[in-house]
């Protein structure tokens, strides 16, 4: 493999010699123009893990590389300007009584004046806003101040952008389509960055991977539907979407579930804890049942698709279909399975996890 752009090693952050770590053991690479994301509940030390590559804060130990180069670890600490990374925060910050022009070329500190408004123009035509390069911040919208924030850090042109939740201070549409826009721009400049975020949703749809991170570690990295689809621990399952868990006996590649008997995506034995998301579930007629008939107590439509809660032997599951399948609450059904059940603790598990179907994830889970 090559060398990646950003190496993150055995990064431990204390806030005081006697205090637990915040941050603890955390390794990653990012490759030269791939956009990685941290993903994790509030406090899990996503930002102090970000703050720790930027500079701003010092790590008690591992080590940040940078194409070989050491910004952190026992040689030493580059101080954040001497970094090439630059920061888009949630807050934008910009500058009320500056232009957007200005805004953005107060962010370059090379050259001449001449050549730093240059970058800024430049900067601005990179995020479609050239043509407001004359306007103050506050007569522009929330998107509009966001790109000029992401101007404002492109503009000196660095080799990694670092980007704490800037989408949060958006409303829902907006939200959507500005970091649809932000990931083509990056894509298309081939930029390297690292998003930091709550939400499972930006995650998925923003990064080509992701790290999964609780408690000041990270639980799995990998590409989006690797971790959607093959999470390797209860809480990367329950954390990136909803999912059904079942308690089950293990025998190979097969296991006798609560639903029946089901194929395993991977060789265990004995006891152990499966997930299988919705929609890898589907309903049959209960003639064709392999496993326990159940019965349909909820019923969701949502246009192209149907979310069924289905209520058999004390649990409830839920299996999401496309709408040519209907059926009626009271209805009794089986559950079938479409793919292979994922293993997710290979062990007799705690009585606290019930078979059936998990809760909302939370941010602050
Ligand atoms: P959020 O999504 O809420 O921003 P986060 O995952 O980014 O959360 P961090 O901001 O990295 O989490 O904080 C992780 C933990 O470290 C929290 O418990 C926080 O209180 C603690 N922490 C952060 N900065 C400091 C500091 N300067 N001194 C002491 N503790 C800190």
């Amino acid at each position: 493999m090559s060398t990646p752009l950003l190496s993150v090693q055995h990064l431990t952050k204390r806030f005081a010699p006697d205090a637990a770590p915040v941050i603890h053991d955390v390794s990653f690479d990012v490759a030269d123009g791939e956009i990685f994301s941290i993903l994790g509940p509030s406090g899990c030390g996503k930002t102090t893990t970000l703050r720790c590559i930027a500079g701003f804060e010092q790590a008690t130990e591992g080590t940040v590389l940078m194409q070989r180069r050491t910004l952190s670890g026992p040689g030493g600490h580059v101080p954040p300007e001497q970094r090439e990374v630059g920061i888009v925060f949630q807050e934008y910050a910009l500058f009320p009584h500056l232009s957007v022009l200005e805004n953005v070329a107060f962010g370059v500190d090379v050259g001449t004046k001449a050549q730093q408004v240059d970058r800024a123009r430049e900067a601005l035509d990179m995020v479609g806003l050239g043509n407001l390069e004359d306007r103050r911040p506050q007569h522009l919208s929330g998107g509009q101040q966001q790109r000029v924030a992401l101007a404002r850090t492109l503009a000196p042109e660095p080799n990694l952008l670092l980007l704490d939740e800037p989408f949060s201070n958006l409303d829902a549409l907006l939200r959507e389509e500005t970091r649809q826009e932000v990931r083509q721009l990056l894509k298309d400049k081939g930029m390297s960055a690292i998003l930091v975020t709550h939400d499972q949703e930006e995650a998925l749809s923003f990064s080509d991977r992701l790290a999964v991170m609780r408690g000041g570690q990270i639980d799995q990295v990998g590409v989006p539907e690797e971790v959607y689809y093959r999470p390797r621990t209860l809480f990367v399952a329950q954390f990136l979407g909803r999912t059904n868990l079942l308690l089950s006996h293990a025998a190979g590649r097969e296991a006798d579930t609560p639903l029946g008997p089901v194929k395993l995506d991977r060789e265990t034995n004995g006891t152990v804890l499966v997930s299988m998301r919705p929609e890898h579930l589907t309903l049959a007629a209960p003639e064709n049942a392999d496993g326990p008939v159940g019965t349909v107590v909820g019923r969701a439509f949502k246009g192209h698709d149907i979310t069924y809660r289905v209520r058999c032997d004390g649990s409830e599951y839920l299996v999401h279909t496309d709408n040519r399948m209907s059926h009626e609450p009271g209805d009794a059904v089986a559950i079938r399975s479409l793919e292979p059940a994922v293993v997710l603790e290979s062990r007799a598990t705690p009585a606290e996890v019930p078979s059936g179907a998990t809760p909302e994830p939370s941010a602050s889970a």
